[in-house]
């Protein structure tokens, strides 16, 4: 036997060494250093995301940069070319680089832009409050060495916890450091500081992080796992039989009030990451209006973990920051998604038929506005479309496509494949790797039955109308199209809940077209002699938005600081029901059988 020393020299691995200090954090705006590792090039580029994976427009990050400097080992100033199309800062003489510099202005109240940046993927810096640090906002790339890791040092006041699924060490109470591998890794952890209040559950082999920022402190991180519990423990283990992770954070962000001004922009919404998602929704302290969002929208977000954040395509695994290429498959990400959310929840019974039923019925009502798209050429052309309510019909027509494809699944294997299953076989084959995007309806009519091409064609590719009311019928569901129906109303009347002033104002009515003689304006102050507060009106005003029998309701209201009482029945009035779904009566063995394979009941 013979030893053999070998001393290898190893290169110093190439590190970007990013440095943020939240306490120097003024007018919106934040400073980013980076030592800069010799990367050994005459010119070097340092590429701003123009786009981020999950989030399907341009959003040009660069327009958020400014002072941009670069200097030598000596301290001396190098040329930098800013092409602003390009989101890029091209730097001269690059071999002797040591250090970039520049401010980043946050996205959140850059509410003038028309092409606002939808927050859960923006940037907010409040100093001892709320820092929102959408990564790929505030760090970039040198162009070629995405794969180098990078480490940022950030200095903060102690009181505040970074939430993120990213490796964070705390080096002291004021420092944090966070490593990750690679510039994907980067842009998929975002950072939120804020005060903690924290809480996990670990269910099978994940632990679920929660944490809260709640501006007025309406909403804690306990509440939210009560109100989640039963989808952590219910509806994922249902969903994956293994988890694909072992750790994943939720970080729920509630504006209040006093943020009218960030939420008016619009944007309210999630999203999602490999191992974390974020949230931003108003502060509520209605805990019936925060468990109806917060239930579905987990469960969308969560499911992302499957598709398209594991099994995608090219486009999105090598994401091209500078020019982003769409893949055709948009909806599997988002409808596929969206329409299995819903069938978990229903299968769970965290809904009921009813609300399984009315969200069929909402998407219905969505996608007739934009009917003859092709689903593919949808998610192609999505990054020239900066139209949001055109967008939004991934989330309806997307996910009836999905609905469809799952029901003629179930129907041609006899319940052998479905398209969850179909999802966890690609994902399987595809682990670490992605597939190409003209292939994949191929590899979804080889995995499952000839027949399902037409379908492809048709409704997937083709613009044919959906044969919704068909499908629906296959597994014992009428679909109406118009349907005449009566309803008890008490008439024309909207209140909203005002949380700055705490009461319940009219906004829209006409004392003659409602039983209360209720007019704009008007403060309700009791229905049914229980006085509204947050945590009760959305459920008592329910009484006169939505009466159910012909019982009379009680209202209190002031106007112009005199208090009145009415107390009135509601009235029966015709109307026309727009695809209306209902259960059919005496179900077939084969509606029953096709029923309880796709919804599980
Ligand atoms: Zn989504």
């Amino acid at each position: 036997m013979c030893f053999l020393f070998v001393a290898v020299l190893l290169p110093a691995q190439l590190v970007n060494r990013f440095t943020i200090d939240l306490t120097k954090s003024k007018k919106n705006r934040l400073s980013i250093k980076c030592e800069v590792p010799a990367y050994q090039k005459d010119v070097l580029v340092y590429q701003i995301p123009k786009a981020v994976p999950g989030s399907y427009s341009i959003k040009n990050f660069g327009d958020y940069v400014d002072n941009f400097k670069a200097y030598d080992r000596i301290g001396k100033k190098l040329k930098v070319t800013y092409n602003k199309p390009d989101n890029t800062f091209t730097i001269e003489n690059a071999q002797s680089l040591a250090c970039i510099g520049y401010d980043v202005h946050d996205t959140w109240t850059d509410t003038h832009n028309p092409n606002y940046v939808f927050a859960p993927g923006g940037t907010y810096f409040e100093p001892g409050a709320l820092f929102c640090l959408n990564t790929f906002a505030l760090c970039g790339y040198f162009d070629g060495f995405e794969h180098t890791p990078s480490e940022i040092h950030i200095t903060k006041e102690s009181g505040l916890y970074c939430s993120t699924s990213a490796d964070c060490k705390a080096l002291s109470p004021t420092e944090d450091l966070i490593r990750v591998p690679d510039y994907d890794s980067l842009q998929d952890n975002p950072l939120v500081y804020m005060a903690p209040d924290t809480v996990s559950l670990a269910v099978n082999n994940c632990r679920f992080h929660i944490a809260v920022f709640s501006r007025n402190h309406k909403i804690t991180s306990r509440q939210i796992l009560a109100s989640i519990r039963p989808i952590l423990t219910k509806v994922f283990p249902s969903f994956f039989p293994k988890f694909p992770t072992n750790s994943y954070t939720f970080t729920f962000i509630f504006p209040g009030w006093q943020d009218e001004n960030l939420m008016k922009s619009g944007g309210v919404g999630a999203m999602e990451h490999r191992n974390s998602s974020v949230y931003f929704y108003p502060e509520t302290g209605n805990s019936a209006i925060l468990n109806s969002f917060l239930t579905h929208v987990v469960v969308h977000e969560f499911l992302h973990v499957l598709t398209p954040l594991s099994l995608k395509s090219e486009q999105i695994f090598r994401f091209n920051y500078r020019n982003p290429e769409a893949s055709q498959h948009l909806w599997l990400y988002e409808g596929g998604v969206e329409y299995l959310a819903n069938q978990y929840l229903l299968r769970d019974s965290i809904f009921s038929e009813n609300d399984y039923l009315e969200s069929v019925r909402q998407k219905l009502l969505y996608s007739d506005r934009y009917k003859q798209i092709s689903m593919t050429e949808f998610g192609r052309k999505i990054f020239e479309n900066s139209d949001q309510g055109y967008y939004a019909n991934v989330y309806s027509r997307g996910a009836l496509v999905a609905f469809l494809l799952d029901v003629r699944i179930n129907e041609l294997t006899d319940g052998k494949m479905n398209l969850r299953e179909l999802l966890f076989q690609l994902d399987e084959k595809y682990k670490g790797r992605f597939f190409q995007d003209d292939t994949l309806f191929d590899e979804i009519v080889s995995r499952t039955h000839p027949d399902i091409r037409s379908l492809i064609d048709k409704y997937i590719i083709g613009t044919e109308e959906l044969p919704v009311k068909a499908y629906l019928h296959k597994i014992g569901y009428r679909l109406s199209i118009t349907k005449p129906d009566s309803i008890y109303t008490f008439g024309r009347v909207s209140v909203e809940y005002d949380s700055r002033a705490n009461r319940c104002v009219v906004r829209d009515a006409a004392p003659s077209y409602n039983a209360f003689n209720l007019d704009k304006g008007d403060l309700i102050l009791a229905v049914n002699d229980t006085d509204l507060n947050e945590a009760n009106y959305y459920q008592y005003l329910g009484l006169i938005g939505n009466p159910d029998s012909e019982k009379e309701v009680k209202v209190r209201f002031s106007r112009k600081g005199k208090t009145m009482e009415v107390q009135n029945p509601p009235i029966r009035i015709k109307v026309t029901q727009l695809n209306y779904i209902e259960p059919e009566r005496d179900l077939t063995p084969d509606q029953q059988r096709l029923r309880k394979l796709v919804l599980g009941r």
